[in-house]
């Protein structure tokens, strides 16, 4: 059995080859059978008709010299009657040797006898001629040896006949043989075609199908299907390359299984993880359906996991402020955000730093969305009683820091009695720090009132470039008093702004104070407002003091002052706080950018 694909290749060929051979020596064998029949046609008949034709002319002439020999008496006649006689003996003994058909022999024999009569009365003519003259022997001539001359022509004449007879019946077995010979060679040539045809599409597509097989199998472990196994048909290179397939998909299979499981044990365990984290966390698609939220979420939202899967977040957490929070983090394409927000629920109110993070893709398309809210609300009611609490302090403290205040202002105005060097001394040291208690109170007021009470806002629509220009009134001349160059540059046709006029003054006041403070003669404040894409920038530059890295975001918490040796810039630590609080409350953002020694730029954004 062979089992190479080489080895059935080359059988095929070696059965093709094989056929035509078969063909082509049944062709030679006919032919020479052809051949050996028209030699036998051609040899021994015609050796036999020849043989017979010159016996016929020999006894002719032997017929000739008889009548020759008795007119005229010749010697010479009687001569050629025995060399005639030789002559015919040569053929008889060559006929006598190539009797070929069937009764041909008993003729032989016959013209032998005949013969052998024909030369006897011959010599009877010679002596009657001899004895009874010329005319007694025309007449025995006549009367024996014409009949016997007549007899013998007539024998030969059969002999040749017979032989003329097979001649013919000879040539038409030879077209009968080739007739034979053609529908032999041409049945074989037939049957080589058609098994031929047969056996190559046969052996073709035996040959082929386990390929047509394996090319299945390859298709489908292309789609992912790493089950399959090619069928194993053959044991030739074809059955070899199946196997081997069958080992790669096996193994391949394996890794699959092996990664998975470790994908799909991280994945639990992630799972486990997210459902354990105390605060409520919902993770999105891209179109914002709920793919997966924690228990913390189930319980908060009262929604049961397996029934919210798939359904839109509004569907499920009716909030639009959260979501409007959430696709406008999706719209912007921040990574991540997160703000403090301030949701109602069940007739509650709760605060949640809100924090948004997009997963994206490896094409960087967001694919999903994970939202955790951490809830602050009581961290913001600690927060909200200390607030109220400094704020009724800061309420109590007002009047009688306001009396205080009155009290020393009337003093100082000599109303009381003139003052000497050491009490003015002693009364301006107190009005100082009056003033800047009740500097400290009145923020404290302020940051009270922006931090929880949004109703004191009273945002109309303003143009930016007259808030600027009325504070910028404010300081012009204090600024020149102190010899720094405060000037300003506003972009043309900036749009119309929705804020509250004189908080937003009180946050651009707030930034030129500061770097008023923290500026020298000769440097310089440059204030600016442009339009961004969407919002107006407003920037308050100088080229002061400048303020170090770690301060740089720290400066926004309550209380923070760069610490330094010069006690008397410093204030309460409280304005950038409040001018944050009022940037937040219109939808914008506040920064600070600084080079120590070089000044600083703040910025906030407003909107439009
Ligand atoms: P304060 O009432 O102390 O000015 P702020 O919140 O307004 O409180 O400022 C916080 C601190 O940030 C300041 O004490 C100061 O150290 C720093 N600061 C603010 N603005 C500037 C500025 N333009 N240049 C340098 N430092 C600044």
């Amino acid at each position: 059995m062979v089992k190479s694909l080489k080895g059935k290749i080359t059988s095929v060929y070696l059965f093709l080859v094989l056929t035509i051979a078969i063909v082509g020596l049944a062709s030679v064998f006919t032919l020479y059978t052809l051949r050996k029949s028209v030699d036998g046609l051609m040899i021994d008949n015609y050796k036999s008709i020849n043989a017979s034709n010159n016996m016929m002319e020999a006894i002719e002439i032997q017929n000739v010299e008889i009548i020759n020999y008795i007119r005229l008496g010749k010697q010479d006649a009687i001569s050629s009657y025995y060399e005639n006689g030789d002559n015919f003996y040569k053929w008889f003994n060559i006929e006598r040797n190539n009797i070929t058909e069937k009764g041909e022999r008993e003729y032989v024999q016959s013209i032998q006898k005949t013969y052998i009569e024909f030369l006897k009365l011959f010599s009877k003519l010679q002596e009657i001629k001899n004895s009874r003259g010329t005319e007694k022997a025309l007449e025995y001539y006549d009367s024996s040896i014409i009949p016997v001359f007549t007899k013998i022509r007539q024998q030969l004449r059969d002999l040749s006949l017979i032989n003329e007879q097979v001649m013919i019946n000879s040539k038409d077995g030879v077209t009968e043989d080739a007739n034979n010979s053609m529908y032999i060679i041409l049945s074989l040539s037939i049957i080589a075609v058609v098994a031929g045809f047969f056996f190559s599409i046969f052996f073709t597509n035996k040959f082929l199908k386990p390929i047509y097989l394996l090319t299945e199998t390859m298709k489908l472990v292309k789609e992912g299907d790493l089950n399959q196994q090619a069928p194993i048909v053959s044991e030739d290179e074809i059955g070899s390359l199946a196997k081997e397939f069958n080992n790669m998909t096996k193994r391949l299979q394996v890794f699959e299984e092996s990664t998975l499981g470790k994908l799909m044990d991280e994945k639990n365990k992630s799972i486990a993880i997210v459902k354990g984290i105390s605060d409520p966390l919902i993770v999105l698609d891209r179109n914002f359906k709920i793919m997966l939220l924690n228990n913390a979420c189930e319980q908060f939202f009262k929604v049961d996991e397996d029934i919210v899967i798939g359904k839109h977040f509004l569907e499920v957490i009716r909030n639009g402020d959260l979501f409007d929070y959430i696709w406008n983090v999706y719209d912007s394409k921040e990574k991540y955000s997160e703000k403090i927000m301030n949701l109602k629920y069940d007739e509650r109110e709760y605060y949640f730093n809100v924090s948004i993070t997009m997963i994206e893709d490896t094409y960087s398309d967001v694919n999903e969305i994970i939202v955790f809210l951490k809830n602050i609300t009581e961290i913001k009611q600690v927060e909200k009683m200390k607030t109220d609490f400094v704020s009724s302090v800061s309420h109590e403290f007002k009047t009688p820091l306001t009396s205080l205040m009155m009290g020393t202002s009337l003093i100082m105005d000599n109303n009381v009695g003139i003052l000497n060097k050491k009490q003015r001394d002693i009364m301006e040291t107190i009005k100082e720090d009056t003033d800047k208690l009740l500097n400290l109170v009145n923020n404290l007021l302020e940051l009270s009132k922006v931090e929880y009470d949004k109703s004191i806002f009273e945002i109309k629509d303003c143009n930016i470039e007259e808030i600027i220009q009325s504070c910028f009134k404010d300081f012009y001349k204090c600024a020149e008093a102190k010899k720094i160059h405060l000037h300003y540059q506003i972009e043309k046709n900036l749009p119309i702004i929705s804020v509250d006029f004189e908080k937003l003054s009180w946050v651009i006041n707030n930034l030129i104070t500061n770097s008023l403070k923290f500026t020298k003669e000769q440097d310089e404040i440059l204030i600016t407002a442009y339009k961004g894409e969407d919002k107006i920038y407003v920037s308050v530059r100088d080229t002061g003091i400048g303020i170090p890295d770690e301060y740089i975001t720290k400066i926004f918490d309550k209380f923070i002052q760069v610490k330094d040796k010069d006690s008397d810039t410093r204030g309460t630590g409280l304005g950038l706080a409040i001018a944050k609080q009022i940037v937040e409350v219109h939808g914008g953002q506040i920064w600070c950018e600084s080079e120590l020694g070089e000044g600083s730029i703040f910025t906030f954004t407003i909107p439009v």
